[in-house]
């Protein structure tokens, strides 16, 4: 059963007085008190107004947020299948028992068609752009894409976000930040796996954002940019500085309240009004625009194209793959419900849109469907709410027919994880620098070690492959490296060797079994008791 309730919420900062399990209905207590001190979302919104429509203001900058609601369907509603029998093992050349080990799994994969991106493994950094927790962590979050060898996005309105950008004739010249996590990411690249692409909105596209990251900065990969899981509406974010507010308001950008009006000035000043609302505004695409779009960005050198689609309407999802496969895309990122974001509307992020598992469901068959049509189905990548190599196992899978096409599920694009690795490495990293992890994680501390070097599983590998030049990599990317490589990589090649498929592209949908029945009507997936029927029958009959 969906479940939610938007009386409370971590993400909002507000609680109930009773339990929870007493205000499941409503949102409020049964009984409300004249005398109350907790702040409820109601009791809350009666005090700061449309801020409690975010997530907390006071941790902006700081954390990341997603949906928890219970959507009904969860990938832990299929259950992945394996298998001991030589005739099960592919390919053939792994049935063998001395080269039929999990390290030997084949997890690289490829997006996009004439100028493939190489990926070490099957996991993308979705875009993070302008907010705050992405700028702050940009040099962390490129450098760790590049070591761990896989694709990343910078987010939109980056460029028209920083202060020392050069803008003439409403176009950029120059966006030091925007070079700066270029850099950031080809500092640390081999040249071979992996790449860095610029996401573009609306406001972008009138910027020439595009071109400038074709022409000046060398970028091979533009993502348009639609939607995204969190929200259906523009990218937000809070400025808690005035000049800078209305900088973006000269810009284009629209930015509530309005910083140019002399009465929200004074009131700023006086602590009154503590941050402003930057929004951007909404895409209005047709196919044939966008085909048009995707011709000029080609001739304007982009190498790679890709769009990203947020969590709308089944009709409108299958528009958007429609559309890319008019424009013979590269590659499309449909991103679901639980979103990751640094701040989008609260209720919107948890009532509004697809589930990334129906959205799966849904844009897998239409591919199918595409394909049999002799249509060109760009590469797809799911996100929204990934983080273990079971789900990225599991919605590869449901994208390949046995002995037909596919997978069309090429990689997971993630976001909200990648920060929390990087959040982790960090703050360890600091604890250990200062001599205080014993203090702060004595149970880590005790069986780890307590210094930086025995705090990281992967350090040593690093070391190997870095040697002197380790000192230089932000510590975030350690943490990238370890959660993406080691613990994604290595756990989705355990998976794939428990079902003795030691190749990506063989994977496929007889590995999954339905557990509910919800689950096998959205998925088109059997019931484990259901699975093999007629080959155990044929197999007793002999
Ligand atoms: S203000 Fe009323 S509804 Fe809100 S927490 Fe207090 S008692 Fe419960």
């Amino acid at each position: 059963m969906a479940r939610t309730n938007l009386g409370f919420s971590d993400a909002t900062g507000t609680r109930l007085r009773v339990r929870y399990e007493d205000a499941q209905v409503h949102g409020l207590c049964p009984i409300c008190l004249e005398d109350c001190p907790v702040l409820c979302t109601v009791g809350r919104a009666a005090l700061r107004g449309r801020e409690v429509l975010y997530p907390r203001p006071d941790y902006f900058g700081r954390s990341v947020a997603g949906s928890n609601k219970i959507y009904g369907l969860d990938w832990a509603d299929l259950q992945i299948m394996s298998d001991v029998r030589a005739e099960a093992t592919f390919p053939e050349e792994f049935r063998n028992p001395d080269k039929a080990i999990f390290e030997a799994v084949d997890i690289t994969t490829s997006i996009g068609f004439k100028h493939p991106i190489k990926l070490k493994v099957p996991v993308t950094i979705a875009a993070l752009g302008s907010t705050k927790v992405a700028a702050k962590n940009a040099e962390h979050i490129y450098a760790g894409a590049a070591i761990s060898g896989i694709l990343t996005i910078i987010g939109e309105n980056v460029c028209g976000m920083d202060p020392n950008a050069v803008i003439s004739n409403g176009k950029v010249q120059d966006s030091p930040d925007m070079r700066r996590r270029v850099e950031a990411f080809r500092k640390w690249w081999d040249g071979e796996w992996g790449d860095i692409g610029v996401q573009t909105n609306v406001e972008d596209q009138r910027l020439g954002v595009d071109v400038y990251a074709i022409t000046k900065l060398e970028v091979n990969v533009i993502e348009r940019k639609w939607g995204q899981g969190a929200k259906s509406i523009g990218g937000e974010v809070r400025i808690f500085d005035l000049d800078r507010a209305i900088t973006l308001r000269k810009r284009g950008y629209i930015v509530i309240p309005d910083p140019l009006d002399p009465a929200v000035q004074e009131a700023f000043k006086a602590g009154i009004i503590r941050s402003f609302e930057r929004h951007s505004r909404l895409g209005m695409p047709t196919i044939e625009s966008f085909v048009e779009d995707v011709e000029k960005l080609r001739e304007q050198g982009a190498k790679v194209v890709g769009l990203k689609m947020g969590q709308y309407r089944p009709y409108t999802l299958v528009w958007a793959l429609k559309a890319a496969s008019e424009a013979k895309l590269d590659y499309v990122t449909f991103d679901g419900q639980p979103g990751g974001t640094g701040m989008s509307p609260w209720p919107m992020m948890l009532e509004q849109g697809v589930p990334t598992t129906y959205m799966a469901a849904i844009v897998i068959e239409a591919a199918y469907r595409l394909w049999k049509k002799g249509k060109h189905v760009p590469h797809i990548m799911m996100a929204g709410g990934f983080c273990c190599p079971t789900q990225i196992f599991k919605v590869i899978a449901l994208s390949k027919w046995p002995n037909g096409p596919g997978p069309f599920v090429k990689a997971v694009a993630m976001a909200k994880p990648i920060l929390t690795a990087v959040f982790k490495a960090k703050l360890f990293y600091e604890w250990a620098v200062k001599g205080e992890l014993e203090k702060r994680a004595p149970q880590f501390a005790k069986f780890y070690g307590t210094k930086p070097e025995q705090i990281f599983e992967v350090w040593h590998d690093l070391k190997v492959k870095f040697g002197d030049r380790l000192k230089e990599l932000p510590v975030g990317a350690i943490g990238i490296y370890s959660y993406v490589v080691e613990y994604i990589g290595v756990g989705l090649k355990q998976l794939m060797a428990g079902a003795r498929r030691f190749r990506l592209d063989l994977l496929d949908r007889s590995l999954l079994a339905a557990l509910t029945p919800l689950a096998k009507e959205v998925f088109k997936i059997p019931m484990i008791h259901e699975l093999d029927r007629e080959a155990i029958d044929a197999l007793l009959e002999s």
